[in-house]
């Protein structure tokens, strides 16, 4: 049951124990605020010389896609960084991007083998994306990818701020 491997949780991701967490990263995959400056600290810098490393091969990371690194000094075991899209009303394929960010990060998990993954709430901060719809997006996304793969074991959602906790069990609690 798809439904049963989903956890909410409130807190910093940085503090999550699992085979990987997900950065809400830049383009750039060189660093910013939010959730993506919180992982570079507390992992140290092993992390972004793995990103610089990404960066002279492929030159960053696209809107919806997602590459992984090490996990530097955090308890997890790897960062996938994927590139949330920037809200912008809503007529600028963010809907799809957004998706194709939880879809593609939980593709490179099991093309890794890793059975736990952790995500914080994409897009939500700095990218203005609107917080319940975004939270429908992510429950959606990954309840459809653990029905149709078993190898993920547990998706964890750590939010960090109350709105979208609140948005997030609200849709879980009445939809899945
Ligand atoms: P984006 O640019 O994708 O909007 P942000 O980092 O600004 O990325 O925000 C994405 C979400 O991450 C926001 O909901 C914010 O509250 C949350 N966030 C910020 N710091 C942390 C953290 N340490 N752990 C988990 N989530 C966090």
């Amino acid at each position: 049951m798809a439904y049963r491997k989903i956890r909410i949780v409130k807190g910093d991701i940085t503090k999550i124990k699992a085979d990987a967490i997900v950065n809400a990263a830049n383009s750039s995959l060189l660093g910013g605020g939010g959730v993506d400056g919180a992982i570079h600290r507390a992992g140290g810098p092993d992390i972004l010389n793995d990103c610089r490393a990404i960066v002279a091969r492929q030159g960053g990371c696209k809107t919806g896609n997602a590459v992984i690194t090490t996990a530097g000094r955090l308890p997890a075991k790897h960062v996938i960084h994927t590139v949330g899209p920037v809200w912008n009303g809503g007529d600028k394929n963010e809907v799809t991007l957004l998706a194709n960010c939880y879809r593609h990060s939980l593709e490179l998990a099991s093309r890794h083998h890793l059975a736990t993954i952790a995500f914080p709430n994409i897009s939500t901060g700095i990218y203005h994306f609107p917080k319940e719809l975004a939270a429908s997006i992510a429950m959606n996304t990954i309840v459809t990818y653990l029905e149709e793969h078993s190898d993920i074991e547990e998706v964890i959602l750590v939010c960090y701020d109350d709105e979208n906790l609140r948005y997030t069990e609200q849709y879980y609690n009445q939809h899945i």
